[in-house]
């Protein structure tokens, strides 16, 4: 699946806020945005008041950029959510939250979502005892999501657990035992989402 590769700390500055994408580096001193929170490229001082659309873009654009989602994608989610029942907003978040690149993430096993990714793409997870190497794996209630017993495997998961402190979301349950080994407690909702965005500025966007 195609993935963002450029700066990622300008993302940070475009959207107005911190989105941490690079791990450790996000609670340094050496964060780009507690640094220089302008926008970035020159001129930014020149800008006048954002248009009722830029708002409701950059609502989205934080969502795509904080799960590294890219558009078509992010489109998929958005159908689907729409579809579902309840509100739509709830659903896409929720839908983004079951991502298996952030699950691994928000479980602690790596340092951010792209940290995350590389790990599962390279084979380091499991899900309920299979290998999966799909970052974009919708976990489901009662999935158990393990890091495979390998020393090269342990070692990764071991060493974001031990250096990134975050609170796991209620979700989920984590064990760090020999293996670490975190359990979907339940789907997750709207209020599990840790991103303080205006979910229903994105489904005014989407749905026009
Ligand atoms: Fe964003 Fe992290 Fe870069 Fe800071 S260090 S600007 S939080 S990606």
């Amino acid at each position: 699946m195609a993935r963002y590769t450029g700066p990622v700390c300008r993302l940070c500055r475009r959207d107005g806020m911190k989105l941490f994408l690079k791990g450790l580096r996000c609670d340094s001193a050496k964060c780009a945005f507690e640094r220089r929170d302008s926008p970035p490229g020159q001129q930014t001082g020149r800008r006048g008041k954002p248009t009722d659309y830029a708002i409701h873009l950059r609502e989205k654009q934080k969502v795509k950029h904080y799960y590294g989602v890219l558009e078509r994608q992010f489109r998929k989610y958005y159908d689907n959510a729409d579809r579902g029942k309840g509100n739509t907003g709830d659903n896409l978040m929720s839908l983004l939250e079951r991502r298996l690149d952030n699950v691994v993430h928000r479980l602690g096993f790596g340092m951010s979502r792209a940290d995350a990714r590389q790990l599962i793409n390279h084979g380091h997870v499991t899900v309920n005892g299979r290998r999966c190497d799909v970052s974009s794996y919708l976990v489901q209630a009662g999935d158990v999501i393990r890091v495979k017993n390998r020393a090269k495997s342990l070692d990764r998961a071991r060493a974001a657990l031990a250096e990134v402190s975050r609170d796991v979301p209620d979700f989920l349950s984590i064990s760090e035992g020999d293996i670490p080994e975190g359990i979907v407690s339940r789907l997750p909702t709207g209020d599990d989402v840790s991103l303080p965005v205006q979910t229903q500025l994105i489904v005014e966007l989407c749905s026009r």
